[in-house]
């Protein structure tokens, strides 16, 4: 089977050119091809020899997921609906702001961690995607979006807080993030791309000595208790571990700090003592606060908090002198805000059919 050159991190891709009996530089030549300058064809490398370029042509193949559909919100967030085969597709969004263009990616088709306030988890599962896949949604993006007049990229970062917890498909989305970093492809700083992780705790390790990016850890709740319910994998990694994992990942990134998001449902995880036991893990971490408003989606249970409450809260963190944001909603007339990211997953984890046992479906996507 062709080998799809978007699959190949550089290291990758400096061994399969040696094993083709090819110069290290010619890796370096055909990442520059795909990645810099979005080649689709080996035959728009005109640096390359024509034999190579004849060699790559048959065992060799460019392919990105295809893009089924592309929404512009009010706001400017635009969305990209991607096929990525067998009746799945995923979603990746385009946050315009004056200063930066952010790009959410996504790495999983599906979910498998099923947080009780997330679309995506309430989908269920069907499979990892593969690096191309990965990488492909920046690769597509940059070419819908284009330069802007100075000559620089429009996207500018790059947050993995699409569909799936990145952590879980760890190998596929490292190779995507170096293709990041590196200066002949996207050639993105470390702090400007960023991992969020529910808190899986020994691949938090992993990454830090793989690929040191920004991290953003999903707290949402202060207490192993309310954590448990709302993000089951605090049952296997509770937070006295999380936090030490956040605490040896900052090692690697001295001057870096935790970003822990937190979503604000009302009633639920947003009253004052929330916020002071917020403070308390903060002192033992240095981070800072990204409180997320709650986004609705058919069915959920959760309301979002006032937007007094969120104020009050914010400053309770604020007046014990940590640094806390809260984020805007972008994009939500699309269904594109947070936790609003559904695609269409082939649910292979059963969760749908066992939602429908218990008269409770929560997604009008997946029952379609
Ligand atoms: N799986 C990863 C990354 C994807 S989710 C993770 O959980 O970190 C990106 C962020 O959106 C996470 O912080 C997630 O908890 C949050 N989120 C999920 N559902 C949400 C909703 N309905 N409203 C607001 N934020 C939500
Ligand atoms: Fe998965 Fe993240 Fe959603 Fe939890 S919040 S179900 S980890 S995508």
């Amino acid at each position: 089977m062709a080998v799809n050159l978007l699959d190949l991190d550089p290291e990758a891709l400096t061994t399969y050119f040696a094993g083709l009996g090819e110069k290290t530089f010619r890796a370096k030549q055909v990442l520059r091809w795909l990645h810099h300058f979005g080649a689709d064809d080996v035959g728009q490398m005109t640096d390359i020899a024509r034999s190579l370029r004849e060699k790559l042509a048959v065992e060799a193949c460019i392919v990105a997921p295809p893009v089924v559909s592309d929404k512009t919100s009010h706001d400017g967030t635009r969305k990209f609906l991607f096929s990525v085969g067998s009746g799945n597709a995923i979603e990746t969004v385009f946050i315009p702001e004056a200063d930066r263009g952010t790009l959410c990616i996504s790495s999983q088709a599906g979910c498998a961690l099923d947080c009780a306030f997330c679309s995506t988890g309430k989908q269920g599962f069907n499979r990892n995607l593969t690096t191309a896949e990965i990488i492909g949604q920046l690769w597509q993006a940059n070419k819908a979006l284009g330069r802007d007049p100075k000559g620089d990229r429009i996207v500018s970062n790059v947050v993995m807080m699409g569909m799936g917890e990145p952590l879980t498909n760890f190998d596929n989305v490292v190779a995507a993030l170096k293709l990041m970093l590196d200066d002949n492809a996207y050639g993105l700083s470390r702090r400007r791309v960023t991992v969020s992780t529910s808190g899986i705790v020994p691949a938090m390790d992993r990454l830090r000595d793989a690929c040191p990016v920004a991290l953003a850890v999903s707290l949402h709740a202060p207490n192993d208790a309310l954590r448990d319910q709302l993000v089951p994998i605090n049952k296997k990694y509770p937070l006295k571990e999380l936090l030490a994992a956040c605490t040896r990942y900052l090692e690697k990134a001295p001057r870096d700090f935790i970003t822990f998001e937190y979503v604000m449902l009302d009633g639920v995880n947003d009253s004052d003592a929330h916020a002071r036991q917020l403070v308390e893990i903060a002192a033992q971490v240095p981070c800072k606060y990204n409180l997320i408003p709650f986004n609705p989606f058919p069915a959920a249970h959760f309301k979002r908090s006032s937007a007094d409450r969120i104020r009050r809260f914010a400053d309770i963190l604020m007046s014990a002198g940590i640094i806390t944001t809260t984020r805007k909603t972008r994009g939500d007339d699309i269904d594109a805000a947070c936790g609003q990211l559904a695609g269409q997953v082939k649910d292979k984890s059963r969760r749908v059919i066992r939602l429908q046992n218990a008269g409770n479906v929560t997604n009008r996507e997946v029952t379609q």
